[in-house]
């Protein structure tokens, strides 16, 4: 079948859209790229409402104390001789992944904050709440080849909430991790380490330990189509040079790659590194990412800025390369088939949607636990902020 006709075939089925509100909603949702080629949607320029931090035991705190500044080695003289595997394992403190978090810190700044929020009054009402990186496996989805993936959502009070839950498989592969693995792991975090100072004119200190528990997040709106957002991303660091000082323009993300020596190498990095990349940071509105380059012992050698907006620039004219208008239009795409799916109010009922390469997208429904995800504090404070029912019975009854 070529791509028109997959096309023309997705229009009849009338995928995710129902044509009234009599009709049922899909019970499936295809991911192929030649789908959802059309012009890219709407995106709203993402904008901060807040910021929250989380401290080396991992607790939340309600300021930006966690924030780094970025502040990368002179450019004169030789180039950087970062050893990332300074430090491995003693000064290691990696994150206990089996604690599942779901939305519960994203959740306590809502809390906090639900009284303030722009947009008027009802805006929460339409909006989806979710991570930032749940947002970026979506984009991904009509490329992604190797992970699955679960999205938990449940309406509560109007609000949709979407929280990623860890696939049989995905749990499987972290279990038996590959200790080459966990240290590359760490290895990007203290590439972090050596690119960021704790304040605005101080210099990076390598010498302390890698805490993977401390992490600053950025809380941000946007809408997608039709689709407001509300949802939070960690943020590696703030750039005090950069041209705005406006959060997000001045937020950077750091990351580490092989050094590359042929043409395929780059290839390949264009296809499938740069299209992650290019998703998580354009979907929280960060400018630029900055790349170290390491080489087989371990040392960064060289460092790239690729400035977001440019990265399709890199597979515009490969014909094995993704496209961003695909990643959003899927997106949002999701977004309708779950707003269409999920029509019960009811904080204990959650609809799962499950994914796996080369599969559409699947839906089975669940009450309460394992996977209803939106904690008791949370819909407890949320309840009381309503207008509760008189109290006494009114004459009529
Ligand atoms: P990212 O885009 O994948 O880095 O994820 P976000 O920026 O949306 O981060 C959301 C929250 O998940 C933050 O509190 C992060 O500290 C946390 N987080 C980031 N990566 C991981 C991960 O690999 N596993 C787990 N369990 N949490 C993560
Ligand atoms: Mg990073």
């Amino acid at each position: 079948m070529d791509r028109r006709e997959t096309k023309r075939r997705a229009e009849e089925a009338d995928v995710a859209e129902p044509r009234n509100k009599l009709a049922r909603p899909a019970l499936s949702l295809p991911t192929d790229p030649a789908l959802y080629s059309g012009p890219f949607p709407f995106y709203r320029r993402p904008s901060e409402l807040g910021c929250f931090s989380l401290d080396a035991q991992r607790q939340y705190h309600g300021d930006a104390h966690a924030l780094r500044y970025y502040s990368p080695p002179p450019t004169y003289g030789q180039g950087p001789k970062f050893d990332l595997r300074d430090g491995y394992p003693d000064r290691y403190q990696p994150r206990d992944e089996e604690v599942r978090e779901g939305l519960d810190h994203l959740l306590r700044w809502l809390l906090d904050h639900r009284g303030q929020l722009e947009g008027g009054p009802g805006w929460l009402a339409g909006a989806i709440v979710t991570w930032r990186g749940h947002l970026t496996k979506l984009l991904t989805t009509p490329y992604e080849q190797q992970e699955g993936w679960q999205l938990a959502a449940s309406r509560f009070q109007g609000t949709l909430y979407l929280s990623e839950v860890e696939t049989p498989a995905a749990r499987a592969q972290r279990l038996a991790r590959p200790p080459l693995l966990r240290e590359l792991m760490y290895m990007g975090y203290k590439f972090e380490q050596y690119m960021c100072a704790d304040k605005p004119e101080s210099s990076p200190d390598p010498s302390g330990d890698v805490n993977t528990n401390v992490a600053f997040c950025s809380v941000l709106r946007s809408r997608l189509g039709n689709h407001p957002l509300l949802f939070s991303g960690e943020v590696d660091c703030t750039d005090p040079q950069a041209p705005s000082t406006q959060p997000p323009t001045c937020y950077v993300e750091l990351k580490t790659a092989k050094e590359m020596h042929r043409p395929g190498h780059w290839r390949s990095f264009y296809r499938h590194k740069l299209l992650k990349w290019w998703a998580q940071s354009f979907l929280l509105g960060v400018p630029n990412v900055v790349a170290g380059f390491r080489n087989p012992e371990g040392f960064i050698c060289s460092l790239k800025t690729f400035p977001t907006m440019e990265m399709f620039e890199y597979v515009r004219n490969d014909r094995d390369g993704w496209n961003p208008s695909v990643c959003m239009n899927f997106c949002a795409a999701f977004l309708s088939f779950a707003q269409n799916t999920v029509v019960q109010d009811d904080p204990r009922l959650v609809h799962l949607f499950s994914w796996e390469p080369g599969s559409p997208v699947t839906v089975s429904k669940h009450q309460d636990a394992p996977y209803a995800f939106l904690p008791t504090w949370y819909v407890e404070a949320m309840t009381q902020d309503l207008p509760s029912p008189p109290k006494t019975p009114s004459p009529k009854d």
